[in-house]
C-alpha cells in the first residue's frame, strides 16, 4: 500500500534537492516539513508519486491517505492516493475549542500553522466529510479561501459553511477576505511575497471577517441591491416597525444603531448588514437574521 511509504518518502525529500527547493521557495520551514512528515516520491518511473511532494493526511494519529503536489510544472498539479477520498489536512486542528481556520490548499494551512495559527486545509473538497464536520469542537470557524477574481473562492466558502452548519447549527462561521494585492492571492502567496507583513495581513483578515448566516445565500444569492421598502423580512423594516426609528444610510454596507437588545448602549454597537440582511451586536453578542431578531425583540419588549 502506498500509504505505508510515508517515512520512505519523507527521507526521500530530505535528499531530493529539487523537491526541497520547491518547499523552501514556498517559505515552509524544515521543522514544519519534519512535523508533518512531508515527503517526495522517488525517481522510479513506477512510483505513483514520482515528481510530487507527498503530504500525508493523519486522522487521529493514524495515516489515512497521501496527497501529492507536483513540483514539476509538466505534471498535473495534484494527485491523490487511488481509491481513497480526501479528508482534512491537519485534522486534529478541529479539536481546538477556541477557533479554527479552514483554508483551501495544504500550503495555505502550513503557512498559518508555521506562524502559530490553528488551521486545517479542506484540500479541494467542496463539502466537509460528515464525520469531520460533526467533530469540530471550535466555537469560531474562519474560512480563509483564495481571493479569486471570479468569485469561485467565495462560492466555495459558502458551500463549505453550509455543510458545516448542517451538522453544527450553532457554529459561528466567518468568511475572511484576503487583501487585494494582485490577480489571485492565497495564504501561502502572502507568506511567500509579503513575508514581513504576513501576520498583519492575516490578523486584518481575521478581524474583518464577515459573519456568515444561512439567510445570506437563500435570499441574496444574486447580490443585487435588495428593495428594502416593503419587505417585512428586512432587518431594517423590522427595526423601524418595532422601534419607530428610521434606518438611514441604506446605501452603505452596514448601519450601526444603539442596540435595542441590551441596556445602556451609548456607542452604537448593533450592526445591520444590508447585503446579507443580518445583524450582529458588538456589545451583547446577539446575532442572526430576521426571524431571530423578531424573537429577541418580542422577548425584550414584551410584545408577545
Ligand atoms: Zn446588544
Amino acid at each position: 500500500m502506498i500509504i505505508n511509504n510515508v517515512i520512505d518518502y519523507h527521507f526521500e525529500l530530505l535528499q531530493n534537492e529539487i523537491a526541497l527547493k520547491y518547499i523552501i521557495n514556498r517559505k515552509i520551514s524544515l521543522p514544519i516539513v519534519q512535523a508533518f512528515k512531508l515527503g517526495a516520491g522517488t525517481n522510479n518511473y513506477d512510483d505513483w508519486f514520482s515528481g510530487y511532494i507527498t503530504i500525508p493526511i493523519f486522522i487521529d494519529n493514524i495515516i489515512y491517505t497521501i496527497i501529492g503536489r507536483s513540483y514539476k510544472p509538466e505534471l498535473k498539479s495534484h494527485k491523490c492516493t487511488p481509491d481513497i477520498s480526501t479528508r482534512l489536512f491537519n485534522h486534529s486542528a478541529i479539536y481546538n475549542p477556541k477557533y479554527l481556520i479552514l483554508t483551501e490548499g495544504i500550503f495555505d494551512a502550513l503557512s498559518l500553522i508555521q506562524s502559530g495559527y490553528n488551521a486545517a486545509a479542506i484540500c479541494g473538497l467542496s463539502n466537509l466529510f460528515d464525520e469531520d464536520a460533526k467533530s469540530i469542537k471550535s466555537r469560531d470557524i474562519y474560512l480563509m479561501f483564495d481571493n479569486d477574481p471570479n468569485l469561485s473562492g467565495r462560492k466555495g466558502s459558502k458551500r463549505v459553511a453550509l455543510s458545516i452548519l448542517e451538522h453544527l447549527p450553532d457554529a459561528r462561521i466567518s468568511i475572511c477576505k484576503l487583501p487585494n494585492l494582485s490577480e489571485k492571492v492565497d495564504v501561502n502567496y502572502l507568506l511567500m511575497h509579503y513575508h514581513r507583513y504576513f501576520r498583519e495581513y492575516i490578523s486584518t483578515s481575521l478581524n474583518s471577517a464577515e459573519r456568515f448566516f444561512v439567510e445570506n445565500i437563500k435570499k441574496n444569492e444574486n447580490l443585487s441591491p435588495p428593495n428594502y421598502e416593503n419587505d417585512p423580512d428586512r432587518i431594517e423594516v423590522i427595526i423601524e416597525n418595532y422601534l419607530q426609528i428610521e434606518m438611514k444610510k441604506r446605501n452603505k454596507r452596514h448601519t450601526q444603531i444603539n442596540c435595542p437588545l441590551h441596556e445602556n448602549d451609548n456607542t452604537p454597537s448593533f450592526t445591520v448588514y444590508h447585503k446579507t440582511n443580518s445583524f450582529y451586536c458588538f456589545g451583547c453578542g446577539q446575532s442572526g437574521g430576521p426571524k431571530r431578531l423578531r424573537f429577541l425583540l418580542d422577548r425584550k419588549l414584551g410584545t408577545k
